[in-house]
């Protein structure tokens, strides 16, 4: 019998390829075949013109996962590929979850540069204290566990990222967040909106809690919600750490 490959799942960044880790680049170049939602697979290929690639729709992640085990097992290298961070609503876990203990493939994940922090150096240094990530998507949560997350970590001053605020199908959650944000954080809270981070059309925009909602939301913008203490300047969002006194000039 053949020794199985190994799998890497790899977190591919937010896009480009200057956003990639060297790790990840790697990964993909020791790995005979690329595996991934096509978004993805379509975001590498150029740059593994020799190498087979397969991918799957939106909605076949553990079929995904059962395949690339198939091809391990079958003797081959193979890169799973998310985008972002593969640890953050990504791929990794997936993996875990679908291999079997008895298995004797070796998986490696490789980090990424998640969404958040990519959209955070974009519009400066919002996320320098301490931060929670909620996605909106009820897919696999349920909406009652996601609103009391999203009312504790307000409650909390936290800085907040939301992931997969809004789609086609669902459009409701993010006007729920922002009424659940206004209970606990000022109307004037700085609230930063960046759609495709590190692609062709990335925008970003630096408003308020009270005006969110104005700005164009969709599946590929992640929002930065402030703490009580972060403040624009020079157009960019910053939270201090809270240490002022403890600065050394
Ligand atoms: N594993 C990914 C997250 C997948 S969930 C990561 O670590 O980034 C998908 C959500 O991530 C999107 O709905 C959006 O909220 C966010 N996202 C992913 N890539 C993005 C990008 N390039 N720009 C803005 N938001 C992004």
């Amino acid at each position: 019998m053949n020794k199985s490959g190994k799998i890497y799942v790899v977190g591919i960044g937010p896009g480009k390829k200057a956003d990639m880790t060297f790790k990840a680049y790697e990964a993909m170049e020791k790995s005979d075949i690329i595996v991934g939602y096509k978004t993805y697979t379509d975001l590498v290929k150029e740059y593994f013109p020799e190498t087979e690639i397969k991918s799957s729709g939106m909605m076949k992640e553990v079929d995904r996962c059962t395949e690339v085990l198939k091809l391990a097992k079958s003797g081959k290298n193979v890169a799973l590929i998310s985008s972002g961070d593969a640890g953050v609503y990504g791929m990794a876990g997936i993996m875990y979850e679908v291999i079997d203990e008895k298995d004797d493939m070796e998986i490696e994940v490789i980090a990424g540069v998640t969404a958040a922090n990519a959209a955070a150096a974009i519009v400066g240094a919002p996320i320098m204290h301490d931060y929670v990530t909620i996605s909106l998507s009820n897919l696999l949560t349920d909406w009652e566990l996601i609103k009391k997350r999203l009312e504790l970590a307000a409650q909390g001053d936290f800085i907040i990222s939301l992931y997969n605020p809004k789609s086609k199908g669902r459009t409701t959650q993010i006007t729920e967040a922002q009424q659940i944000m206004l209970k606990y954080k000022s109307k004037d809270t700085p609230v930063a909106i960046v759609r495709n981070a590190g692609r062709e059309n990335e925008e970003h925009e630096i408003t308020t809690l009270e005006k969110m909602l104005d700005s164009e939301i969709n599946m590929l913008t992640i929002i930065l919600i402030g703490n009580s203490n972060t403040f624009v300047k020079k157009r960019k969002m910053v939270t201090p750490r809270g240490y002022e006194k403890k600065y050394e000039y």
